[in-house]
């Protein structure tokens, strides 16, 4: 186990003190420890065998010995013994955003409240309103959150599934008889929220496979199953099933099961113009025993499982032109990063030495701006200071071989505006404009609000367009199609926001930017060293939009980025 996922263990934990233990100060310290791990890419297995654990900031002896007990057997009997004592449905409560420890802690102490059912009946009967700090629009915000809870269940952030799918697809490949096994379904394609992962294997042993796997789960899900194939359920909904196939049909199965409805469907139509039928069971009496035997005997090129939505793959595969799609290994540096200047963990320095040992040739620095004080944006006054940083830095230390870009996130204010002077504005190599606030407007006036601000020539890149955060906030409604319009009309970029929580653009978003010929850049928002390879998420999304390196701004060379920044600079000069 990782530092991360020693975190978020430690956070349940917290959690779970608060709202069952009603110990709060505990529950703080574990708080504290989770956030100081989280992030901080600490090396705890190392830390944990030499029994030094404690080096870390946060850790204490007794935090420390959960720690060493996470990182040896992977699980903790305190948070184990935490979850027994937990109703089921208090997890459901603790997801209601803004609900908070201390107010599940209040609604269970005082009116038993256990589960999303309880509460909504406990609102709609007003009987929430008569707890101290409980008013009228609380309920309201609550009957939300019980609405959007119900929406998330029983599914993850692609972040949170594929670590699990990968062990999942380990274990489906050391157990007896199986020849081969791959992750198939949405999320092998890539997507970003999945309900499920869903697996292959080949093997002529297919009862004992499965009863195996349905060993994993914590019940079935019968109504699923259907020969060759098992699901089980995990205690938040979310499902892995397993369907298993003889080896040499192995590659159609894995196509079919990995397809999106759509992709499989212009599949099975080749198929039928070849006299054949394709589903889960193979391509009629056609050995197929890996995916490019399939895609041959359909007559396409393999195609790239992030691409299979039926978007017009299937014929581009026929015709010899799917794109050559960008990867991870293109990025050459990247644009959104933060330091301790606002709100990030690692200072200037610490970032670039993390983006050179990622074998990166530049980073830019786009800390908050001065409206943003609750992270901590800078003045006028701290953007000169940390300007003058970035150029010593790269004097002394970069000397050519790898540059620091002064940039800054500022924030696009209600009305469109950009939140510096136009004197600081000029002063950045760049400038990334996003919205942290007023996310209460019309579509229309939203909309207007960052055409206002793409059309402000001191814009080079929309930061996180939507705003939204996925299974927590749907993000302010806006006509995005216009507002990349406009991006494309003044010559401005469009990150994909790649922390894994957002993904914003969205991909289906991203692919129209790029055909509308805007740069798309694959930006981290990393406020830690750690964050910086959240560019992984955002490659995912990249491919999904079908972009080739050169749509992606941050795969150019160094010296290509700054002749594109000093243009766009000449460029609003005039
Ligand atoms: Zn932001
Ligand atoms: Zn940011």
């Amino acid at each position: 186990m990782n530092a991360a996922g020693a975190a978020s263990v430690l956070a349940e934990i917290a959690m779970l003190l608060e709202v069952v233990g009603g110990d709060p100060f505990r529950a703080r310290a574990f708080q504290n420890a989770a956030r100081r791990l989280e992030g901080s890419g600490a090396d705890v297995e190392g830390l944990a065998a030499s029994g030094e654990l404690t080096s870390l900031p946060g850790i204490g002896d007794a935090i420390a010995a959960i720690v060493e007990e996470l990182v040896r057997t992977g699980r903790s009997g305190m948070h184990e013994r935490l979850v027994a004592e937990t109703p089921v449905g208090l997890y459901d409560l603790m997801k209601i955003k803004g609900l908070g420890a201390k107010r599940i802690r209040t609604l269970y102490a005082e009116l038993g409240i256990d589960s999303l059912d309880a509460l909504e009946e406990a609102a709609r009967a007003g009987r929430i309103t008569t707890l101290p700090g409980f008013g009228p629009k609380t309920v309201t915000s609550i009957l939300e959150g019980v609405a959007s809870v119900r929406g998330m269940r029983g599914k993850r952030r692609i972040v949170h599934a594929l670590e699990v799918a990968e062990r999942l697809v380990e274990h489906v490949r050391t157990l007896p008889g199986v020849s081969a096994a791959e992750l198939a379904g949405p999320l092998r394609r890539r997507m970003e929220v999945v309900s499920s992962i869903d697996l292959v294997a080949a093997t002529d042993r297919a009862e004992e496979v499965l009863a195996a796997f349905r060993t994993l789960g914590e019940h079935t899900a019968g109504g699923a199953e259907r020969e060759g194939r098992a699901e089980v359920r995990f205690s938040d909904g979310f499902a892995a099933s397993l369907a298993c196939v003889p080896a040499d049909r192995f590659g159609a199965a894995l196509a079919v099961w990995t397809g999106s409805e759509a992709h499989v469907a212009e599949l099975a139509e080749r198929a039928r113009e070849r006299g054949l039928t394709l589903g889960p069971e193979g391509l009629g009496g056609v050995a197929t025993p890996t995916e490019e035997a399939l895609y041959e005997a359909l007559g396409l090129a393999w195609i790239p499982p992030e691409l299979r939505e039926g978007w017009g793959e299937v014929d581009a595969a026929a015709a010899g032109t799917l794109p050559r799609l960008v990867e991870l290994a293109d990025l050459r540096g990247t644009f959104h990063c933060h330091t301790t200047f606002s709100d990030g963990r690692a200072t200037l320095a610490e970032m670039a030495e993390g983006a050179r040992a990622r074998g990166w040739s530049y980073l830019g620095i786009a800390d908050h701006s001065q409206a943003a004080s609750y992270a901590g944006g800078l003045t006028p006054a701290a953007v000169k200071k940390q300007n003058r940083e970035i150029d010593a830095w790269n004097r002394e230390v970069g000397k050519g071989s790898f540059r620091l870009f002064k940039g800054t996130e500022a924030d696009i204010l209600a009305d469109g505006t950009l939140d510096f002077p136009d004197a600081t504005l000029a002063s950045f190599d760049y400038v990334v404009g996003s919205i942290h606030s007023a996310f209460k407007q019309s579509e229309r006036a939203q909309t207007d609000r960052l055409i206002r601000a793409i059309q402000n020539p001191r814009l080079t890149i929309l930061g996180h367009a939507t705003g939204r955060l996925l299974l927590g906030r749907s993000g302010y409604p806006v006509d995005v199609r216009a507002v990349i319009d406009a991006a494309a009309e003044n010559g401005v970029a469009v990150e994909i926001n790649a922390d894994p929580r957002r993904l914003d653009i969205d991909w289906r978003h991203a692919r129209y930017a790029a055909e509308r010929g805007v740069l798309v850049p694959i930006n981290p928002d990393a406020h830690s060293v750690a964050g910086l390879d959240n560019v992984a998420w955002g490659v995912n999304v990249a491919r999904k939009a079908w972009l080739p390196a050169r749509g992606v701004l941050n795969t150019w060379e160094l010296k290509e980025v700054e002749d594109y920044f000093a243009q766009r600079k000449q460029a609003r000069k005039t």
